[in-house]
């Protein structure tokens, strides 16, 4: 039983890393807002700025200093961009509440869907 196939086993490994990077791809314009609490929503933090890093390679790759403005504004982690740097947009505790995200005018822009809430 040396020859064993473990053609299955990699087959499937392929499929969840597909299916994945599907479930983490941001939408269509969606904002980097809305896809943070998304993904916070589903994955959580793992302390890093993981789903800025996703977000800002998949959607905006030139905004090069993303990290760092989120780091003057508190947001050091995944969370802590919710919290200090989106509060407006973070306060849906249940994913069913939250709204769909209003979608960015143009590609590549930072900004949150809804910025101007509350302002
Ligand atoms: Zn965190
Ligand atoms: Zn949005």
């Amino acid at each position: 039983m040396d020859n064993e196939p473990a053609e299955s086993a990699v087959t499937a490994e392929r499929y969840v890393t597909a299916l994945r990077e599907e479930l983490t791809e941001p939408r269509d314009k969606e904002c980097l807002a809305c896809y943070v609490s998304r993904m916070l929503e589903e994955f959580g933090c793992d302390n890093h700025l993981r789903w800025v890093r996703r977000w800002r390679d998949a959607c905006a790759p030139r905004a090069t200093a993303l990290e760092r403005r989120m780091e003057e504004k508190g947001g050091f982690c995944d969370c802590e961009v919710a919290y200090n740097v989106y509060p407006e947009q973070m306060l849906y505790d249940d994913a069913a509440d939250l709204p769909p995200c209003k979608g960015v005018s143009r590609r590549g822009s930072t900004l949150p869907c809804r910025d101007d809430a509350g302002r």
